[in-house]
C-alpha cells in the first residue's frame, strides 16, 4: 500500500482540474460555417463516397492510419488482477498519454465488459474498421492466448498483446546484451523461468527464437516445476515440461546462467543464487516486489548483471521502450500483422541502442554522470530521443522484408528525420 501522500497525489493528478488523462482534440479548421460545411454535410460525403469506392482510402481520409485501440477487459490489470473494465479504466488511459507522448499514436481506450472469450474476440472484430492497430492489454492467461491468436489469424490490423510481447522484446534485448557481457554462448545457457503465465512464455518463446535450447529451460509455476506428468498444465506450457522428477527451485537453479522472475516477490533466494553459474544474469520483474531484492541480489553476488520491472534501480525492463515504436513502425507501412521477424528486428535495434554512446540529455534527464554499456545499463533508457528513430524503422524494414508491409517507404532518412520531429 502507498502511503497516504503519495496516494493523495495520484488521486488529485487524476480528477484535476479535468477527470481522467486524454480527451480528443480537432486537427482541422472549425471556426467558421465553411468549415464546418467541410467537416460535416455536406462537405463530408465526399470522402465517404471515395471510402466507399476503396477501402483503402481510408486511410488517406480519416485518422484511422494514427488511431490504436487499447482494449482490455480488466482481468489482469497491473499487479491489481481481476478489478473488472471501470477500474482497469485509469492504465488503459495511462497506456494512451505513453503511445502519444512517445510516437504521437493518438488512443481510444476500450474497456469490454465481458470476460467470455468468443464474445471479446466478436467486439474487437466488430469495432476493428475504427482502427490502425489494436494493443491487447490486461488480459487474463490462459485467454489472452486464445483472444491474441484469433484476432491476429482474423483480422489484417497491426494487434499485440502488450503484457506478453512488449516484456518479451524488451527482457530479449537486455538478455543479448547481458550475454555478451557475460561472455556466454545463448545456445548453451541454462535459463530457469519463476512463473508459467502470459509474460514468462512469451518472454521463453521470443528467447527461444533467439537462441535459446527449449531443453536448457525449467519453467516453474505456483506448483513446481513444469513436468510432462503434470496434468495441469496447457498446452503452450507443455514446450518446458521436463521429465517427471518435480525437483524444487533450490536444485534447478544450481549451475544456471539465467534467472527469469515474471511470478510473485522474493522467490529468490540469497543462497540460491550463490549457487548460480559465473556472472549470473537475473532478471526478478515480478512487480512491485521482484523475485529478490535488488540490493540483496548485488550484496550477495559482486559478478550479478540485474534486470527488474522497477524504475528505481538500474536495468528497468519496461514496456514502454516497446510499444510506442512497435506500433508507430506497424502503422507506417500499413503492416497486416506484428509479426515475429519484426519483433526481433525490435529486440536488435534496443539491444544494438544501448551499446552506442548515450547523449547528455538522457545522461540529464536521469541525473547521471555518463550512462555507459554495462552491468548497469543493459537496455536504453524511456527518455532517450533516440529510440523513435531506431525501432521504428527497425520494425517498418522487417515489416516490408517479411512481406507484410501495404505501404512502402521510399526515404528512410526523411522517414527517421520525420520520425524526431
Ligand atoms: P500471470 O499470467 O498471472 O502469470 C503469473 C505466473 O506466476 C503464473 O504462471 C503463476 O502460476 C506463477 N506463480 C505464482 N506464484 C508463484 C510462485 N510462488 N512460484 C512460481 N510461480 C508462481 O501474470 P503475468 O502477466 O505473466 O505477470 C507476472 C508478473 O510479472 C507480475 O508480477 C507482473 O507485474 C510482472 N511483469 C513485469 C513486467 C515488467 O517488468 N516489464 C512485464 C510483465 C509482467 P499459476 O498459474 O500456477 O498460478
Ligand atoms: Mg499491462
Amino acid at each position: 500500500m502507498q502511503n497516504n501522500n503519495k496516494r493523495r497525489e495520484a488521486l488529485l493528478y487524476h480528477a484535476k482540474p479535468t477527470p481522467g488523462k486524454i480527451q480528443v482534440v480537432p486537427t482541422k479548421k472549425y471556426a467558421t460555417q465553411r468549415d464546418l460545411s467541410l467537416a460535416y454535410s455536406p462537405g463530408v460525403a465526399e470522402p465517404c463516397l471515395e471510402i466507399a469506392k476503396d477501402v483503402n482510402n481510408v486511410y488517406k481520409y480519416t485518422a484511422k492510419g494514427n488511431l490504436v485501440a487499447v482494449i482490455t477487459n480488466g482481468t489482469a490489470v497491473l499487479g491489481l488482477g481481476d478489478i473488472g473494465p471501470e477500474a482497469s479504466k485509469p492504465v488503459m488511459e495511462g497506456k494512451g498519454l505513453l503511445f502519444k507522448i512517445f510516437s504521437d499514436i493518438d488512443v481510444f481506450d476500450i474497456e469490454v465488459g465481458t470476460k467470455d472469450i468468443e464474445e471479446f474476440i466478436a467486439t474487437v472484430k466488430n469495432i476493428a474498421p475504427t482502427f490502425g492497430g489494436i494493443n491487447l492489454e490486461d488480459i487474463k492467461a490462459p485467454e489472452s492466448f486464445e483472444i491474441e491468436r484469433r484476432l491476429v489469424e482474423e483480422l489484417d490490423i497491426p494487434i499485440m498483446h502488450d503484457d506478453q510481447h512488449g516484456t518479451a522484446i524488451i527482457s530479449s534485448a537486455a538478455l543479448l546484451n547481458a550475454l555478451e557481457l557475460a561472455q556466454k554462448d545463448i545456445s548453451k545457457v541454462k535459463v530457469v523461468v519463476s512463473g508459467a503465465g502470459s509474460a514468462a512464455l512469451a518472454c521463453a518463446n521470443l528467447y527461444a527464437l533467439l537462441g535459446v535450447k527449449e531443453e536448457n529451460v525449467y519453467m516453474f509455476d505456483v506448483n513446481g516445476l513444469l513436468t510432462t506428468c503434470r496434468e495441469d498444465i496447457s498446452d503452450l506450457q507443455k514446450r518446458y515440461a521436463k521429465s517427471c522428477d518435480p525437483a524444487p527451485l533450490s536444485e534447478i537453479i544450481k549451475g544456471a546462467d539465467v534467472f527469469l522472475g515474471l511470478s510473485v516477490g522474493n522467490i529468490l533466494t540469497p543462497e540460491m543464487l550463490l549457487t548460480m553459474a559465473n556472472d549470473p544474469i537475473v532478471f526478478a520483474m515480478a512487480n512491485p516486489v521482484p523475485e529478490i531484492d535488488y540490493n540483496v541480489a548485488i550484496n550477495t553476488r559482486e559478478d550479478i548483471i540485474m534486470a527488474t520491472g522497477r524504475s528505481d534501480y538500474p536495468n528497468q525492463v519496461n514496456n514502454v521502450l516497446g510499444f510506442p515504436y512497435i506500433f508507430r513502425g506497424a502503422l507506417d507501412v500499413r503492416a497486416k500483422k506484428i509479426n515475429e521477424t519484426m519483433k526481433m528486428a525490435a529486440v536488435h535495434a534496443l539491444a544494438e541502442l544501448a551499446k552506442t554512446p548515450v547523449p547528455e540529455q538522457v545522461n540529464i534527464a536521469y541525473g547521471e554522470k555518463k550512462l555507459i554499456f554495462g552491468r548497469d545499463y543493459i537496455i536504453p533508457k524511456p527518455f532517450d530521443p533516440r529510440l523513435i528513430s531506431t525501432i521504428s524503422p527497425a520494425v517498418a524494414k522487417a515489416a516490408i522484408a517479411s512481406g507484410v508491409a501495404q505501404y512502402e517507404i521510399q526515404d528512410w532518412d526523411k522517414y527517421a528525420d520525420e520520425l524526431l520531429e
